[in-house]
């Protein structure tokens, strides 16, 4: 039996409001999708995954899904969810004989649920985890406020995903819905083909994000979950150009050579940000040969790497910046260059450390050649409003 998965991650995430579509949110450092596929890829009886995306993310699929153990193929999505899950069955090798497939929106989906769809699937041909309601359902007449029907609990199931089905089974119920049968799922499909579907135990942790409050809570469970990033930066020092430190002229007969003004502070707290957050480097946001940076304040430089990352949905949380410099002594200097990167950061003096140290005259530093910063920082999901 060769299991294939396919998820659908297709839609614009509207309900959840904001202008990434809520699949592609950041959950503490790996996307809604991400998390989605990691949970398959982890199954041992997974052999193949199917992602469907909207059509112009295609081209960034490789990155949208993330680094996997099983081949991962991406493939346009279509109109309706149904139309999508068709795309993903055509798409799937011959050999998976058993689909699933379940919604992007659903990152919590654990090994268990898995297994159980995966179990049961072979023996009844189309399966749905689900979960006991627990509220009390009422059935309202279309249209009105009005209880047409008190409907006993024990009969009423939440349906989740993975929907597991055998191939012929959904290949049967993907042709229903491209006849024009409307459904939300594809086991209502199985179920409108004449098909049986069974439950088994689902899991109240494996929510569907839907809403922006969902995001906010799948979010929390995340946000304890920090990061850490290094950065180092390094500049010759020459006659003629001020030395400026996160904002502070310093007394000195030479400053960095540089492109920008040679802040190493600065710059290297922004490459430690860019590292935690997976955002690259400095250099591939602000090119040395760029005119737009040139000469332009590692404060300034700085605040826009607090933008890229709080883009990623990252936030600052501490910072520790050790400057390697012959002279001037920086100890006057370090609670006015604290203060000012505490302020780009956005977060408390408290959090922010800079320590100085000299090279005791040893290599280009030590001879006052040149001067140096070593930082790292600490970054937990969760960008500030
Ligand atoms: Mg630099």
């Amino acid at each position: 039996m060769s299991v294939g998965v396919i998820i659908v991650a297709g839609g614009r995430g509207a309900r959840a409001g904001g202008a990434v579509p809520k699949q592609l949110v950041d959950l503490g450092g790996r996307t809604v999708l991400q998390r989605s596929v990691a949970a398959f890829d982890a199954h041992p009886d997974v052999a193949t995954i199917v992602v469907v995306l909207p059509a112009d993310r295609l081209p960034e699929a490789a990155g949208l899904t993330g680094r996997t153990r099983v081949p991962v193929r991406a493939v346009a999505g279509g109109a309706r969810r149904q139309d999508s899950v068709r795309a993903g069955v055509d798409a799937l090798p011959a050999e998976a004989t058993v689909v699933l497939v379940h919604d992007a929106a659903r990152p919590f989906v654990d090994s268990g649920v898995i297994d159980r769809v995966i179990a049961a699937t072979a023996g009844a041909g189309a399966v749905v985890p689900a979960v006991a309601a627990r509220d009390t359902i009422k059935r309202v007449a279309g249209g009105t406020n009005v209880v047409t029907e008190t409907i006993p609990r024990d009969e009423v199931w939440l349906a989740q995903t993975p929907q597991g089905f055998t191939r012929d089974v959904l290949v049967e119920a993907v042709a229903l819905g491209a006849s024009g049968v409307e459904a939300t799922d594809e086991a209502t499909l199985a179920e409108r083909a004449g098909h049986a579907v069974a439950i088994v135990p689902g899991d109240e942790r494996n929510v569907k994000i839907t809403t922006a409050d969902d995001l906010e809570a799948a979010r929390m469970q995340y946000a304890g979950t920090p990061r850490i990033g290094t950065g180092y930066d390094l500049h010759r020092l020459v006659a003629g150009r001020r030395l400026v430190l996160a904002g502070e002229v310093l007394p000195s007969e030479t400053g960095p050579l540089g492109h920008s003004d040679g802040d190493v502070v600065c710059h290297a707290l922004a490459d430690a940000m860019f590292g935690a957050a997976g955002a690259g480097d400095i250099g591939q946001h602000f090119s040395n040969t760029d005119p737009r940076w040139k000469d332009v304040a590692g404060l300034d430089l700085l605040a826009r790497a607090v933008a890229i990352v709080a883009g990623r949905g990252w936030r600052v949380a501490n910072v520790d910046v050790t400057v390697i410099l012959e002279r001037p002594k920086l100890v006057p200097h370090l609670a006015a260059i604290r203060g000012n990167l505490a302020a780009v950061l956005g977060i408390e003096v408290e959090q922010v450390s800079v320590k100085a140290k000299t090279n005791e005259g040893v290599d280009a530093v030590g001879r006052g050649e040149a001067i140096a910063a070593h930082a790292v920082a600490l970054v937990v999901s969760g960008a500030r409003a």
